[in-house]
């Protein structure tokens, strides 16, 4: 028997519309990336499931889900919170053998985030305030103006497998809470936890139809069908940048609302006054969680000139000191990646750094462990020096476990080196000047910047990139304001 199994009611993973588990006549196999085996069967959403789900949720916006109070939409949210909570370690199964990362990951990124994302935007629209204006004219007469909220209709949502049930959550717990109906596309390589969600959803009895989930793959399948429907009011995507233009061309036709969450190329900059143990251990952590598999990941580190050579080596011990392997092994911090053709993609540029002429510090290859996990899609985290800013491996988004490693000499310089991308998502920041940190912090042109840590997020904070990295702003007030529809009401006293 395979070591990762899937919770029994997701051995056949179905689509969740309008309130009931279906069955299409297509099917296609959830691959566990730690040992090649096969975990469930998946049934394709094709056209008729796709109109179907859109339809419901029209149903949904304009029946009961729209008509019920912020409150009480709340009430729900927290309910499906709890039952995540009760099913955790079902959910952590789900994680685990869907993306190969390790329990302690999933149970932080994944579960723990799952549950706070949706309590956290329960609450936020709960206790959400609206502007309000005392207007005087010139004739002396008098304006009361204020805003309203309403739900913008159906929200199309298409998640990656990085995250699966963070990134899924994060934009159906605001869109739910506004009154919208919902159609979530989980990636094909991770469709277990947006099933388990459903069966919450259907177990609290939120009205049919305010959530749905389809699966499939992208181009020629649930995703695009998805995203060309004219029955959406808006796109929510978080993948590649890629497929985010190809999906804005798409959405451009019925000139639909946008929120893009897309690739990243971020920069660790580590200034010789940095607390040394603690930087090392942060851009060891920001390289490496989840297998460089996160947007955040620094794939590019500058290191001030000073302390680059004992930077280098202090890394590459603790580097190489990290374990890989089983997932469900207490000590392991990497398991493998999402697929056999992610790896592909990754190994594919550790020949090309070599070809560019990096120096290989460690990793570089891939593990042998003589057991089944050879059948999987691991690679060892792997440093490199050596590389032009210029070169392909130092600009191009990997999403794997490395990271290139450069020295720099002052804050001008690494300040233009860091924003000389054409992505614009996050940077780390370590110093312990606090007037440096100030200094360089607003001049990177990136959607958040981590002074002293990585990936610390308070959910009320706004969330995105700039340049390739995406359109808009997401967390707390920024997501209500754009999963709704916002009026003005202006009334003559
Ligand atoms: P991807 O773009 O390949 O796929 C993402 C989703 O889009 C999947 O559900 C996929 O099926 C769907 N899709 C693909 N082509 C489509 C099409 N033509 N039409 C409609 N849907 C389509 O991304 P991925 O490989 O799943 O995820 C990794 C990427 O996501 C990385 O680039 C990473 O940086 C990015 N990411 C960004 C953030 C962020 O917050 N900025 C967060 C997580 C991941």
């Amino acid at each position: 028997m395979a070591r990762f199994q899937l919770p029994a009611s997701l051995r056949e993973t179905r689509n969740y519309v309008d309130g009931e588990f279906i069955a299409t006549g297509r099917t296609f196999d959830n691959i566990c990336p730690v040992d090649g085996s096969v975990l469930a069967q998946v049934h394709e959403a094709d056209q008729a499931v796709v109109d179907r789900a859109i339809a419901a949720a029209r149903r949904a916006v304009q029946g009961k889900w729209g008509a019920l109070s912020m409150g009480r939409r709340a009430d729900y949210l927290h309910q499906v919170a709890h039952v995540i909570e009760r099913r955790f370690d079902e959910f952590l199964a789900a994680e685990v053998a869907d993306t190969g990362r390790p329990l302690s990951q999933a149970r932080q990124l994944d579960v723990y985030r799952g549950i706070h994302n949706l309590r956290t935007f329960a609450d936020l629209g709960r206790y959400a305030h609206s502007e309000f204006y005392e207007t005087q004219l010139a004739d002396g007469s008098n304006l009361i103006n204020y805003v309203k909220r309403k739900p913008l209709g159906v929200v199309a949502s298409i998640s990656p497998w990085n995250l699966p049930l963070l990134s899924l959550t994060w934009k159906a717990a605001p869109a739910l809470i506004c009154g919208n109906g919902v159609v979530c596309k989980p990636s094909e390589e991770t469709p277990s936890s947006a099933t388990l969600l459903a069966e919450a959803f259907a177990e609290v009895g939120v009205p049919a139809g305010a959530f749905n989930v389809i699966h499939g793959f992208g181009a020629g399948s649930a995703g695009a069908l998805l995203a060309a429907h004219p029955g959406i009011d808006a796109m929510t995507f978080t993948g590649e940048s890629s497929t985010g233009a190809a999906i804005m061309k798409t959405v451009a036709e019925g000139v639909k609302e946008v929120s893009f969450e897309l690739g990243g190329k971020n920069a660790a900059v580590v200034f010789d006054d940095a607390d040394f143990d603690a930087a090392v251990d942060g851009v060891l952590r920001s390289s490496f969680t989840n297998a460089g598999q996160v947007c955040l990941c620094s794939e590019r580190v500058y290191v001030q000139a000073p302390i680059f050579e004992c930077f280098v080596a202090a890394l590459k011990a603790k580097t190489q000191a990290l374990k890989v392997g089983w997932p469900d092994e207490p000590e392991v911090f990497m398991g493998s990646l999402i697929s056999r053709s992610h790896r592909d993609k990754v190994l594919s540029y550790f020949e090309l750094a070599k070809r560019e002429g990096a120096t290989v510090v460690c990793g570089g290859e891939v593990p042998r462990f003589g057991d089944a996990r050879d059948q999987g899609a691991f690679v060892l985290p792997t440093i490199w020096t050596g590389l032009s800013d210029g070169a392909r491996t130092v600009t191009e988004e990997i999403f794997g476990p490395v990271c290139h490693i450069a020295p720099f000499d002052t804050e001008e310089e690494v300040i233009a080196r860091v924003n000389n991308s054409a992505y614009g998502l996050a940077s780390s920041i370590w110093t312990s000047n606090l007037a440096r940190a100030h200094r360089v912090a607003p001049r990177l042109d990136v959607g958040i910047v981590w002074i002293n840590t990585w990936f610390s997020r308070d959910l009320r904070t706004p969330f995105g990139g700039t340049k390739l990295s995406g359109i808009g702003r997401e967390g707390g007030q920024f997501s209500l304001d754009f999963y709704s529809s916002i009026s003005n009401i202006c009334i003559r006293i």
